[in-house]
C-alpha cells in the first residue's frame, strides 16, 4: 500500500511567516481565531504524480473576510421570486428535439436552447426549486438522462460520449434557477477531462502495470477517506480536490451509472451533501466511459464527481487565477469532510 501511495500521492507541508503591525492585531485576532494564526502558516501540498492532479491545503483561506455587502438576503425567497420562470412549464418553456421529449417520473427533457454540443438537453425537474430534491429525484436524473442518451445515439450512432452534468444555482454556473440537470452526447474524443483520465489510466498501467482508478480508491480507504456505499461502490473524499469538499463516487468498471447500487450511492451522497453539510450550490458531473465501449475505457468506472461552491449568497467567486491556471486552494480538509458524513 506504501508503494501504491508512493505512486498516487505526495504531500509536503510548508511554513509562511507574516509580521503583521500592532493596529492590525484586534483584527486579525477576531477574523483568524488569534495573531499566531497568521504568524506562522502550515500549507499542505499535495500531488499526485500520476495524474499531476493538485491541490494547495490553506486552512486560513477559508476564514478570510469578503468585501462588499453583506448577503443578507434570503436563499428561499431569491429562489422562490423566480417561480414562473419557462422551466415552470417545459413544453411551453424550452425547445424540444428533433425527436421529441424523455419523460421520467418527475423530470422532462427538453433541447438546450443554446447548443453546447451537437446534442444538449436539459433534464428539467417538475420542481421549481433547485434544492427540493430527494433520492428518487436523483435517481430519476440518472435514469431519464442516460435514456435522453441511448434514443440521441440511435438517431445518430457517431455520438456515443455521454455526459450528465448538474450545476446548481448560479454559484455553479447555473443560469437559470429552477431545479435542471444537462445531458450531452458528443462525437469524436470524449470530453477532454473525461478524455484526459483514460489516458492517465492507460500511462499508469503501462508504467506500473496497476489499475490507475482502484488504486487511487484502494490508497484513499487506507487513509480512512473513504465509506463504502454498496458492493463496488465507494465515496471518497478527494485528496487533491478540484475546489472545496470535492466528493467522488466511484463504481467498478464495468458497472453502469443507472446500477441501483451507483445512482442511490450518488442520491445519498448529494442528500448528505445538502442536509449534512449544508452545501446549497454545488456541481455535479458524471465521468463514464464511451456507450460504445471502445479500446483503453476497459479500467474506467463510473465517476460522479462534487464539489461545493459556496455561499450563494456571497459575492466574489470561488474560482480565481490560481483555480482556472495554477493550483487550486483549498480551505477545507478532506479529513474533517469524510467524518462529517460517515
Ligand atoms: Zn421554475
Amino acid at each position: 500500500m506504501r508503494e501504491r501511495a508512493e505512486r498516487l500521492i505526495e504531500a509536503r507541508v510548508v511554513v509562511g511567516h507574516t509580521v503583521p503591525p500592532v493596529e492590525l492585531e484586534p483584527w486579525l485576532a477576531a477574523t483568524f481565531g488569534s495573531v499566531d494564526a497568521v504568524l506562522a502558516q502550515e500549507i499542505v501540498k499535495v500531488r499526485n504524480p500520476s495524474t499531476l492532479e493538485a491541490t494547495l491545503f490553506a486552512p486560513l483561506r477559508a476564514r478570510r473576510p469578503v468585501d462588499g455587502p453583506s448577503a443578507a438576503r434570503d436563499l428561499a425567497a431569491e429562489i422562490a421570486a423566480t417561480v414562473g420562470d419557462p422551466f415552470c412549464h417545459p413544453e411551453s418553456g424550452t425547445p424540444s428535439e428533433v425527436t421529441g421529449r424523455v419523460r421520467g417520473a418527475r423530470v422532462v427533457t427538453g433541447a438546450n436552447a443554446a447548443l453546447g454540443d451537437a446534442h444538449h438537453a436539459v433534464i428539467v425537474f417538475d420542481a421549481h426549486d433547485p434544492l427540493a430534491f430527494d433520492v428518487e429525484l436523483v435517481v430519476d436524473v440518472l435514469r431519464t438522462g442516460r435514456a435522453w442518451a441511448e434514443r440521441s445515439r440511435s438517431d445518430d450512432p457517431e455520438s456515443v460520449n455521454y455526459l450528465l452534468i448538474w450545476n446548481c444555482l448560479w454559484r455553479a454556473g447555473g443560469s437559470i434557477i429552477h431545479g435542471h440537470a444537462q445531458a450531452l452526447l458528443g462525437s469524436g474524443p470524449h470530453y477532454a477531462r473525461i478524455d484526459r483520465l483514460r489516458h492517465d489510466v492507460a500511462s499508469y498501467a503501462a508504467a506500473h502495470g496497476g489499475d490507475l482508478v482502484e488504486e487511487l480508491v484502494a490508497v484513499h480507504r487506507a487513509l480512512g477517506l473513504t465509506i463504502e456505499l454498496a458492493d463496488g461502490v465507494t465515496l471518497v473524499a478527494n485528496l487533491t480536490p478540484v475546489k472545496e469538499r470535492e466528493l467522488l463516487v466511484v463504481g467498478t468498471a464495468g458497472m453502469e451509472e443507472t446500477d441501483p447500487r451507483f445512482a442511490d450511492a450518488v442520491a445519498r451522497t448529494l442528500v448528505a451533501y445538502r442536509d449534512r453539510l449544508g452545501v446549497r450550490s454545488f456541481n455535479l458531473a458524471l465521468w463514464r466511459p464511451p456507450l460504445a465501449l471502445a479500446d483503453g475505457w476497459e479500467l474506467v468506472p463510473p465517476i460522479a464527481r462534487i464539489v461545493d461552491r459556496g455561499d450563494p449568497l456571497g459575492r466574489p467567486s470561488d474560482i480565481g487565477a490560481m483555480e482556472l491556471y495554477a493550483t487550486p486552494i483549498v480551505g477545507t480538509d478532506p479529513f474533517e469532510l469524510i467524518d462529517a458524513l460517515r
